[in-house]
């Protein structure tokens, strides 16, 4: 990229995009201005009629003098730096960073959902409520449940909503045990979420297998245990063989099972949560139905319960009377609302043309392909990489370069992953999960097409047939380089002066 800089400054070509890019300081001019136009008719007021003179600073904030032309070249530069869903693979497991279909954001976008607010009275927005109602609807079946609530706006707070009605549900019987059983391969806004609701976790070790076996949990259960917080296919990516044995053993103490449904995207159409005797399931929208995420977009955690938790959840509750119309309603029991208005309107709406556009078996399709890009991926990396748990996988694979059985020693997966944004994919997750050392997590996802999977599959044996040294520097081609990433979190400047001139 090179080129006169607007306002004529000459700038040199990025060497290797590690030089410092020019930020929007660089383009200021005293005086400039974006375009303004006056059409309101509202006269503007000065910082003095609007703000009382001890509150305002003495001298105005250095902010960038710019015009409209330049500012957007500026960001639309920047934005070109970016990698997105949009651009290519994602392939980071767990996430399920998956290119989510512009249908979606096009009925999303209609004028009838974006126009409405939120407190118009029912009888006005049938549309909405027919919609909110009918996407409960379909993820009660999805995932075999009796009742939701689409408030939650995120996967985590799922997590807590879920919780929080495990509590009330034991407190209804007259009980308040304390601890909840967590795999220690589980995600780990899993115990974050089990402190918040106010127990305590307990960690239960994976077997040989990477699956909780019925004796492992057998030796941890009391009369203190609320329930047991599961994903199922768990975070390596594999199908826990004995869920309906771990429900059983759980309920024979009064337990909850929670279904932690982020792996939702392995088994669609396949087999139900509800099937496995779970209770409350918590789904995460943005990850298996394709709303955008990541870069704290706005997400959706809807939480599925069986008949005996209906009462309890936040309400109100879309309902549907006989006549066809629909009301806003509040459980009887509930727990009270644990979000504004009714949750991120708009990534519902997403979720429900996603689920319609696809329909039962279109659904069944994306499982089906999920799991066989993750299986087939498997097979190209199996004997390259080491595979801790070797099993048939599910949506997503957990590889290591730990003793791998291609690769020289030394080389670790932070390295791997680096090397690959240079191949122009994006890293998979790594480190995680922790029971596995140097852990690579790949979930190419259905979306990918088979020369994807296989460009990326290619991309990852040849970088293991790489030396230790090389891969160290990578990466050499992106704008930033090797990041100290522990400095980066301690240190954090998050606005322009991040720079190192600005020291
Ligand atoms: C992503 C994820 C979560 C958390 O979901 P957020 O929407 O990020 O809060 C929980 N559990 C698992 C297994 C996940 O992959």
């Amino acid at each position: 990229m090179t080129g006169a800089a607007p306002g004529g400054r000459a700038r040199s070509a990025p060497l290797l995009g590690h030089d410092a890019e020019p930020t929007i300081f660089d383009f200021s001019v005293p005086g400039r201005r974006a375009a303004s136009f006056r059409t309101t008719g509202v006269p503007e007021w000065t910082a003095e009629q609007l703000v009382p003179a001890e509150e305002l600073r003495p001298e105005p904030p250095p902010l960038a003098e710019i015009s409209e032309r330049d500012l957007v070249a500026h960001v639309t530069r920047l934005a070109h730096r970016q990698y997105s869903v949009d651009m290519g693979a994602y392939p980071l497991g767990s996430c399920t960073m998956k290119y989510n279909p512009k249908v979606c954001d096009e009925a999303a976008a209609l004028a009838g959902l974006t126009g409405a607010h939120p407190a118009t009275p029912a009888s006005y927005v049938q549309g909405w409520l027919a919609l909110l109602w009918a996407l409960s609807d379909a993820l009660c079946r999805i995932t075999g449940m009796h009742a939701a609530t689409l408030q939650p706006p995120a996967g985590a707070a799922g997590e807590l909503t879920g919780l929080l009605l495990m509590r009330a549900w034991h407190q209804g019987q007259g009980r308040s045990p304390g601890k909840v059983l967590i795999p220690d391969s589980a995600h780990g806004t899993n115990p974050a979420s089990v402190s918040l609701a106010g127990y305590r976790t307990v960690s239960l070790p994976s077997d040989s297998r990477g699956l909780v076996s019925p004796e492992t949990l057998r030796q941890h259960l009391d009369g203190d245990v609320a329930g047991i917080m599961l994903t199922n296919p768990n975070t390596l990516g594999l199908f826990e063989e004995d869920i309906a044995q771990l429900a059983a053993a759980v309920h024979d103490v009064r337990g909850l099972v929670y279904y932690d449904g982020a792996n939702l995207n392995a088994i669609l159409g396949v087999t139900r949560p509800g099937d496995m005797g779970f209770d409350i399931v918590h789904l995460n929208l943005h990850k298996t139905f394709a709303v955008p995420h990541g870069g704290g977009g706005p997400g959706a955690g809807p939480v599925a319960v069986t008949k005996a938790l209906s009462d309890l959840l936040p309400g109100p509750v879309p309902k549907r009377l006989d006549d066809g119309s629909f009301v806003w309603e509040q459980p009887a029991r509930s727990i009270g609302r644990v979000h504004g208005w009714h949750g991120n309107a708009l990534a519902l709406a997403r979720a429900w043309a996603y689920i319609l556009a696809n329909g039962a078996d279109g659904l069944q399709k994306v499982s089906e392909a999920a799991v066989l890009n993750a299986n087939w991926l498997l097979s190209r990396l199996r004997g390259v990489y080491s595979v801790p748990f070797d099993r048939p996988a599910m949506h997503e694979v957990v590889v290591s370069t730990k003793a791998a059985p291609g690769m020289q020693a030394g080389v670790r997966a932070l390295d791997v992953g680096k090397r690959l944004l240079e191949k122009g994919f994006h890293a998979p997750t790594v480190y995680f999960p922790l029971v596995v050392p140097e852990a690579l997590m790949i979930e190419p996802t259905e979306t990918e097409s088979p020369e994807t999977v296989a460009a990326l599959a290619s991309a990852l044996v040849e970088i293991a047939a790489e030396s230790p040294e090389m891969l160290a520097l990578a990466p050499r081609t992106t704008p930033i380089g090797r990041a100290d990433e522990v400095r980066a979190a301690r240190v954090l400047v998050p606005t322009w002066d991040a720079r190192p001139e600005a020291g």
